[in-house]
């Protein structure tokens, strides 16, 4: 499991405010305006596209910063190799327990206790990239679709606001900025100094997302790749290829079944895409070579484990 930290942010379509995206979901409504941006499900496989597929590969805690301009939004995006850690205090999050951790409502960070939001993948994730498991640190605020309520500030005294033509006093809950005064009906637009009280901008927060490397894509679907050294095909009828996707040390092994789902990828094989060749023997073994190298690979054909030989 491979954690990749995520900060992204971008402006609100309406009134151009900062609008954080500290969570994925479709619907942002804007601290500033209220009004509703929509980011579709292709618009966040496109801005996460690079994360998912270059982070597993850059070292512990290197990051990545990026401007993306996608339709009418500018985005500002950072992503990095990082493990899960509380926001707080910076403690790690045991990745390897995710799994019971989401299954619990909250989760709260043993040292600061700090509650940190767990969830397995969604679904604006899940058809693009399978390899993602876990989402860690998302603002669920920002998941309810409805307005959340403002919050009053708690040691603050209450908010007191006066119906500008009656001079009642006004029920302010948060939810909506349009009020309207139970004495005269009047319609009351907040002022932006009160509704900021309410609603303050929120910061830019890193969440994260945890990423199997060895899962499988979705079926029906293969791995990606620009370099073909080979393919081949046995009796039953998988089929074996050793593909790069850009070239440089991801070279792959690879078998799909009949149906084109992938069996199994074999990854971490020191070899070139130039020069590499495949093949397989009667009694059903896969062999790799190059023709720079005096020695072959003897992979299984079943799980494309590597067989070495027996040191008796
Ligand atoms: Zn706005
Ligand atoms: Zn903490
Ligand atoms: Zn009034």
């Amino acid at each position: 499991m491979t954690g990749i930290c995520i900060e992204l942010k971008t402006s609100c379509g309406h009134c151009s405010s900062p609008l954080m995206l500290n969570a994925v979901t479709n619907d942002f409504i804007c601290p500033a305006c209220n009004k509703n941006n929509y980011f579709s499900d292709e618009d966040w496989q496109n801005l996460l596209d690079d994360a998912v597929k270059e982070g597993p590969g850059l070292n512990d805690g290197e990051g990545q910063p990026s401007t993306i301009m996608r339709g009418a939004y500018t985005y500002q995006l950072m992503y990095g190799k990082q493990q899960p850690r509380c926001g707080k205090c910076k403690t790690k999050i045991d990745v390897n327990k995710l799994e019971d951790y989401s299954a619990k409502s909250n989760y709260s960070c043993p040292k600061c206790s700090n509650e940190i939001f767990i969830r397995r993948t969604n679904d604006i994730l899940q058809k693009e990239f399978s390899g993602i498991k876990f989402l860690v640190g998302e603002d669920d605020d920002m998941l309810k679709v409805n307005p959340v309520k403002g919050k009053l500030p708690s040691s603050a005294k209450p908010v007191l606001f006066t119906c500008p033509s009656c001079a009642g006093n006004l029920e302010i809950d948060g939810t909506d900025r349009m009020v309207s005064c139970k004495y005269c009906d009047s319609q009351i637009y907040l002022p932006d100094d009160l509704w900021l009280r309410l609603h303050p901008v929120k910061e830019v927060s890193r969440w994260y997302m945890v990423i199997d490397e060895n899962a499988l894509p979705a079926k029906g679907t293969m791995p990606e790749w620009y370099y073909l050294s080979d393919v081949l095909s046995d009796r039953e009828g998988n089929t074996y290829f050793a593909t790069a996707d850009d070239g440089e040390g991801d070279f792959i092994v690879w078998s799909i079944d009949k149906e084109l789902n992938t069996r199994w990828i074999k990854k971490g094989l020191k070899f070139s895409h130039e020069r590499t060749g495949m093949c397989i023997s009667d009694d059903g073994n896969l062999f790799l070579f190059n023709e720079n190298r005096n020695s072959i690979l003897k992979l299984s054909p079943k799980d494309g484990s590597e067989i070495k030989k027996d040191r008796r």
